[in-house]
């Protein structure tokens, strides 16, 4: 069991709706921060460990900077991505640029910022040399394909589209010390929001024994692995979360047999996860506004796919808990949905809820938990749908707009009206 608690009471909730109507997003920064710590913790037993945040999972620079505060770094894969990271203060090494079907300015932006360029393909080498220039130190992708089974999300390593094959890789550490690079560094990332270790474990195992084959046929020690995201949360009240110390001494186990009988020791230990660093600790706070009873019983958000689509997207799982009912019985069953035109936009599908009472200002509180990472960042304005705000409870019990909601102002702004109106 996992306690999917929400941080502040009703009362609590209540007050902030006041000056912030919902729909939005809550961050909790105390616990945003206490994680971060306890892995830090856990994989401090790695003589050189360092934790990328993937950005895409929560692009806020408020976010970036309270990771940043406590020693990640950052994950970025597009030219804004870049720019949030460079907002944050990472910059350097502590940026890794691990994209697919780079344009040439994203590159020059990376290597502008210091950042570490982890190449997904063979041909970039000499896309890279031609526009922009080999940087001393630089990563290259690795696809197992079938030496590793896929899950559900990512799917199977053999269709996906990234890395390079195990020759490619060789080849290509080859060629970009030929072509002056320096240091050198591996990366894969084979799994999304995958809560078994021994599949994480097991991935590390494959990158050492990867990094010890390199050794022996190039003569190149990298520097660091990277064993990208991936490892997931529990989303479902009855899943485990991940024990830090489990997974950080699984993969320490399989650098002790592999990484120091090469001689590879001290070899950098990189991650790049997005979920488990911020999913558990943001929400997405909605309120009733409508109940429908037809064939199904059905209760109408302020909110909708637009704001968080993973549950219409893939079917993902969202608990839901109302504020001030988190111990009544769950005597209904509903459909808790959105506005969007699109059937699938529901954040939970025959659910058991307590009885939720719906209103524009006098509604229930409905609390979507496990929304901070790929909840808000995967949003879209489809329909007109405006997407909402974000806040951010500091430890202090202060809240701060990080991201206001956007206006139709917003919707509008890549529209010359101007031009309508000459014709
Ligand atoms: C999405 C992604 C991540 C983060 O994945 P999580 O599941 O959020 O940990 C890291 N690296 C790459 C390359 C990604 O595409």
């Amino acid at each position: 069991m996992n306690n999917k608690v929400f941080p502040l009471t009703k009362a609590q909730l209540e007050a902030v709706v006041d000056r912030y109507p919902t729909p939005f997003y809550l961050y909790d920064e105390a616990a945003i921060r206490r994680n971060a710590r306890a892995i830090l913790k856990a994989f401090s037993i790695f003589p050189a460990f360092k934790e990328h945040f993937a950005v895409k999972a929560l692009p806020n620079p408020f976010i970036l900077k309270i990771l940043a505060d406590e020693g990640f770094g950052a994950d970025c894969a597009s030219y804004p991505e870049l720019l949030l990271a460079d907002m944050a203060g990472i910059g350097g090494e502590l940026m890794m640029f691990t994209s697919n079907e780079t344009p040439v300015r994203e590159y020059q932006k990376a290597l502008e910022l210091g950042a570490v360029i982890n190449l997904d393909d063979s041909t970039h080498i000499d896309f890279l040399e031609k526009n922009a220039r080999i940087p001393e130190l630089i990563s290259c992708r690795y696809n197992p394909g079938p030496l590793k089974g896929g899950n559900a999300i990512i799917g199977k390593p053999e269709e996906a589209k990234y890395g390079f094959t195990r020759e490619q890789l060789i080849q290509g550490f080859v060629l970009l010390r030929d072509k002056g690079a320096k240091r050198f560094a591996l990366h894969t990332m084979v799994a999304s929001n995958e809560l078994n270790p021994e599949y994480h474990i097991e991935t590390a195992r494959i990158l050492f024994e990867l990094a010890v084959e390199i050794l022996a046929k190039t003569g190149i020690p990298l520097e660091f692995v990277n064993l990208g995201g991936g490892v997931g949360i529990p989303y479902q009240p009855d899943q485990q979360p991940i024990d830090y110390d489990y997974l950080a001494t699984g993969i320490k186990k399989a650098y002790d047999e592999i990484i120091l009988p090469a001689g590879l020791d001290p070899l950098g230990i990189h991650t790049e996860w997005g979920r488990i660093i911020t999913g558990p600790y943001g929400w997405l706070v909605t309120r009733a506004i409508h109940t429908k009873r037809i064939y199904r019983e059905y209760i109408g958000l302020d909110a909708c796919m637009a704001d968080l689509m993973r549950p219409g997207l893939y079917g993902a799982y969202h608990h839901i808990t109302i504020a001030g009912k988190e111990a009544a019985p769950p005597t209904e069953t509903y459909d808790v949905v959105g506005s969007l035109c699109e059937n699938n936009d529901k954040f939970a599908v025959q659910r058991n809820l307590p009885k939720i009472q719906a209103g524009e200002t006098d509604g229930d509180f409905v609390i979507i938990h496990d929304a901070g990472a790929h909840g808000r960042a995967m949003g879209f304005n489809y329909n007109g749908k405006l997407r909402c705000g974000e806040l951010l409870l500091s430890p202090d019990g202060s809240f701060t707009m990080i991201r206001r909601p956007e206006t139709v102002d917003d919707y509008f702004a890549t529209l010359d009206l101007s031009r309508l109106r000459r014709e």
